[in-house]
């Protein structure tokens, strides 16, 4: 029913997903177990074809290896891309389907929601396996919705970031918040109460004008909230907020957002270090939510994700401070450190 052929690739393994009955269609990369087992979410969305939906997956797979690794989880990373079926489907049945194929790997690939899918999916994706986190949690334990905690992560980091970019406090600045959902709300909410000025901007025109008269923000165009006057630009809506021409126009000295892949191409890492605009690698600073996940999983309570979270403003502190000393992006600084903590753990399983 589901085939589970491997196909060792350097470090990443690619599980192919198909199942004629519920429609379910897609794969799960595995990019490095040497840590723990694979962890990252399965997304749930439309792609053109199997080889689309497979270069998503290594390429998330990947950034979620470097997110565990920062984050000092005992997880590797992986990531499950399915492809949203054409027509009429069965979902509860797909997600079953996933969780079958999710068990028959046998805790190498632990699962949780992403794009595309909620704690619904995950609950019947835990009807076939136990190797899945993000279901309703039970009383005093870590789980349920974890943006608060990726919300908490980048305030820390932002708190703490603009402490040594731009040497003033949040009650002095003024931050630009592309993306107002989940993340993007709750830290608005965050950097209100700690005085700082803002501006926002979402596609969402309803929920930006009420997010705005909640905190007397000023609300701008999505075109123009990267060029914002302000000192923090936060990426929090989808990938790709920093390119050329979006550095070019930039206002602020500091960049740090909840947004994954927040570098359109790696190049725009060195555009912002031209531009000497500090940039707090994104997948460091939001690691709040895989670390809520996976204390889910671990079966850890709330207070050691409260203390793995705290850990994370320091932690982007250290690498801006280490870039800034041999004049490097912090981008690649945080990538070495990702690279070198992998690799020493796949040295002491050899
Ligand atoms: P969300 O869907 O709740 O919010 C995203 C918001 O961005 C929505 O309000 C949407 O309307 C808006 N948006 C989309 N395109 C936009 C654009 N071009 N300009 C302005 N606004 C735009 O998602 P979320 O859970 O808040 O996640 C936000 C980002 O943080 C994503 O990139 C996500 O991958 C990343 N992230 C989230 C978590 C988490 O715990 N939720 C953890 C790690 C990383």
């Amino acid at each position: 029913m589901v085939d589970h052929a491997l196909s060792p690739s350097q470090m990443m393994r690619t599980v192919r997903l198909r199942d004629a009955a519920s429609g379910l269609d897609g794969v799960i990369a595995i990019h490095s177990t040497a840590l723990g087992p694979g962890a990252g979410g399965c997304r749930f969305w439309r792609y053109p074809d199997i080889e689309a939906a497979t270069q998503d997956a290594c390429r998330l797979a990947k950034g979620m290896s470097y997110k565990n690794a920062m984050a000092e989880l005992p997880l590797g990373g992986a990531k499950a891309v399915l492809r949203y079926p054409e027509g009429d489907f069965d979902r509860a049945a797909l997600f079953r389907a996933f969780g079958k194929a999710v068990e028959a790997l046998e805790g190498l690939y632990v699962t949780a929601e992403d794009v595309g899918t909620s704690v619904a999916d995950m609950e019947q994706v835990s009807t076939m396996t136990r190797h899945v986190a993000g279901l309703h949690p039970a009383q005093d334990m870590a789980g349920g919705d974890p943006s608060p905690w990726t919300a908490l992560g980048v305030f820390d980091s932002m708190r703490m970031a603009a402490q040594f970019a731009l040497k003033a406090d949040l009650d002095a600045l003024t931050v630009a918040v592309q993306g107002v959902g989940n993340v993007g709300a709750s830290l608005c909410r965050q950097l209100a109460e700690a005085g700082a000025k803002l501006v926002i901007a979402d596609i969402d025109a309803d929920r930006c004008r009420a997010l705005a008269d909640e905190l007397g923000a000023r609300m701008v165009d999505v075109t123009d909230i990267a060029a914002a006057e302000a000192d923090i630009f936060a990426p929090c809506a989808l990938g790709g907020a920093l390119t050329q021409d979006s550095v070019a126009a930039m206002k602020a000295r500091l960049v740090c957002g909840a947004a994954n892949n927040q570098l359109a191409t790696p190049d725009v890492a060195d555009a912002l270090l031209a531009r000497a605009i500090v940039y707090a690698p994104d997948y460091v600073v939001n690691a709040g939510g895989i670390i809520s996940v996976s204390a889910e999983y671990l079966g850890e309570d709330e207070a050691s994700v409260r203390t793995r979270v705290a850990r994370i403003g320091p932690r982007v502190a250290r690498i801006l401070e280490q870039a800034a000393r041999e004049g490097r992006s912090p981008a690649v600084v945080a990538d070495e450190m990702a690279e070198s903590i992998i690799a020493r753990a796949a040295d002491k399983a050899a």
